[in-house]
């Protein structure tokens, strides 16, 4: 493989910006990220999203299960040129319980944008994802949707962020109006109005008509307020206020630019785009156990950061994504899995542009490529082209549900097999065996409720397995280490179960805080890990 000039690296790495959309279900990601692609010409027609996801709804029982999958399941990652930039979106699944999956996805991006509904505020998902960027030191930019809507007071949303979030609230642009009565958006650094044009919900580009301050034409869409003092008034207050902008600030999460605007109507999208590539920062530097990996270090490597099966019902796939870290990826490279230490050679690779799933012949640190996985792959897996080291913190989980799966039809034992091993491996449940072998009931864990009944709707509907739950009283996890004879002896403690994970690894389950307390004190020559030591 031809050696990569420095120049060049650097310069795709400056070009690049990977982020993810944080929201409640509602506030317009799906429009918004949709317009980001029609924006940068990665789409012609907006609506394709939408028309999937509205057709998964109408046919579907499940509607939730298939809400939450239609836009994630088809695009976990999207890619799009603007101007010259290259933009990598990250989908963050929105249901409360999949939170664990949207923290990998948080550390797979470089910053996120907080996408708020403006007659809403702050809703609950938003302040959990909120949080988790915050745990993750990612820079966070706010946009403020749906300012076509009555009920939107621009001022109490600040406040409203300021206090919930704890952090700074600085707007770069104001809503002229709002409701039926919105005319555009005021541009604060450039003292220039972008004036709202109605376009046919959205299909095409809305081009910004920019009027300067004192231009006749202003003057007459703002004489056409219901209250045009307000308004000037409340540019005036924003000027006396402190809203210098820190960069550092914004960077270390102190403080966050807002934007306003309508998704649906293609209003703000440039303006927001255009502040965004520029304040969003590039692809950063990863912790590793050899030390931070800096993406310009000349040699390829990446994580896995999802495992998603079944994308495609017609076809039985399954696609590991990997966030590129460092180097340059290109297709055919032989890479050593450095947590399992086999030797790979990346060929069957996929991106998404838009509506199309394209191989990836060339990637770069901030890109999300999707392989192939005959199943080799974990989440958290490091893949390095020179030198071995593990990429820190992707966390997996600590289930706090389990129930027991019983299978309706015992033929079928193979099938659940497969399905349990294929679906544990996307890290959305974790699979217990009651003995070594497997061959009683297994134990299933998950976060939450809705996962578990999705457990049970994609094995029925996937693998084609009927299986039924039944609810065990426990409540935590924990991975045991230590002595063998120690570890036998637990057996048969009241309140835990022991059992196996899909490794062979010993875990017990407890029935509460209390069991678990009361066996750490007895044994105290055994270790109990919240997560499995191999993760
Ligand atoms: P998601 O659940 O966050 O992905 O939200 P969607 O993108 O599906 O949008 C939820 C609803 O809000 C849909 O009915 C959209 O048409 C609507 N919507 C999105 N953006 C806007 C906007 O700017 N103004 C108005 N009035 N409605 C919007």
């Amino acid at each position: 493989m031809d050696p990569i000039a420095p120049s060049e690296l650097s310069a795709e790495i400056a070009r690049r910006r990977t982020f993810a959309i944080i929201s409640h279900p509602d506030a317009g990601k799906t429009t918004l990220t949709e317009k980001l692609l029609l924006y940068g010409g990665a789409i012609h027609l907006a609506g394709s999203i939408k028309a999937r996801k509205a057709a998964r709804y109408a046919t579907s029982d499940w509607m939730e299960i298939e809400r939450q999958r239609g836009i994630s399941v088809t695009s976990s990652a999207l890619v799009f040129d603007y101007r010259d930039h290259t933009l990598n979106i990250l989908d963050t699944p929105g249901h409360k319980d999949f939170s664990e999956d949207t923290f990998r996805t948080l550390e797979a991006v470089d910053s996120v944008v907080m996408l708020l509904d403006g007659a809403k505020g702050i809703e609950p998902q938003t302040l959990k994802l909120f949080e988790v960027a915050r745990m993750r030191q990612l820079p966070i930019v706010t946009f403020i949707n749906k300012v076509d809507r009555e009920g939107v007071d621009p001022f109490s949303l600040l406040s409203e962020i300021e206090r919930t979030l704890d952090i700074r609230a600085i707007p770069f642009d104001w809503p002229i109006g709002a409701g039926s009565a919105f005319r555009g958006v005021w541009d604060l650094s450039a003292a220039k109005a972008h004036i709202y044009e109605a376009v046919d919900h959205g299909g095409a580009r809305a081009t910004d008509r920019i009027l300067k301050e004192g231009d006749p034409a202003l003057e007459s869409i703002l004489n056409t307020l219901p209250d045009k003092t307000l308004f000037e008034e409340e540019v005036a207050l924003l000027s006396l206020e402190d809203n210098s902008f820190d960069k550092k600030d914004f960077l270390a999460g102190k403080t966050t630019p807002v934007f306003f605007g309508s998704a649906l109507n293609n209003f703000g999208i440039e303006l927001f785009l255009d502040a965004f590539i520029g304040l969003a920062p590039p692809p950063r530097a990863y912790p590793s156990d050899k030390g931070p990996i800096p993406p310009d270090s000349p040699s390829f490597s990446g994580f896995v950061f999802k495992i998603q099966a079944n994308m495609d019902p017609q076809h039985r796939d399954r696609f590991a994504f990997i966030r590129v870290c460092s180097g340059r990826f290109v297709r055919e490279m032989s890479v050593t899995n450095a947590t399992t230490g086999k030797p790979l050679r990346l060929s069957k690779t996929i991106q998404f542009l838009g509506q199309k799933r394209e191989r990836v012949e060339e990637a770069w640190p901030g890109d999300i490529i999707g392989l192939h996985d005959p199943g080799v792959f974990r989440i958290g897996d490091t893949l390095c082209e020179k030198g071995l080291f593990h990429f820190e913190g992707i966390p997996s989980f600590s289930p706090e549900l389990f129930a027991r799966l019983i299978l309706e039809d015992p033929l079928k034992r193979k099938h659940l097999k497969k399905g349990l091993d294929q679906l544990a491996e996307e890290g959305a449940i974790q699979v217990f065996a009651q003995d070594p072998h497997g061959e009683r009931d297994m134990i299933v864990g998950a976060v939450g409720a809705l996962q578990l009944e999705v457990l049970k709707f994609r094995l029925e509907h996937e693998y084609n397995v009927k299986t039924r739950l039944e609810p065990v009283g426990y409540d935590r996890a924990r991975w045991i280490t230590g002595d063998p004879a120690k570890i036998d002896s637990l057996a048969g403690t009241l309140d835990t179960l022991r059992v196996y994970d899909r490794e062979g690894a010993p875990v017990a389950l407890f029935r509460n805080e209390w069991a678990l307390r009361y066996v750490v004190e007895k044994y105290p020559e055994i270790s109990f890990h919240g997560t499995s030591p191999r993760g």
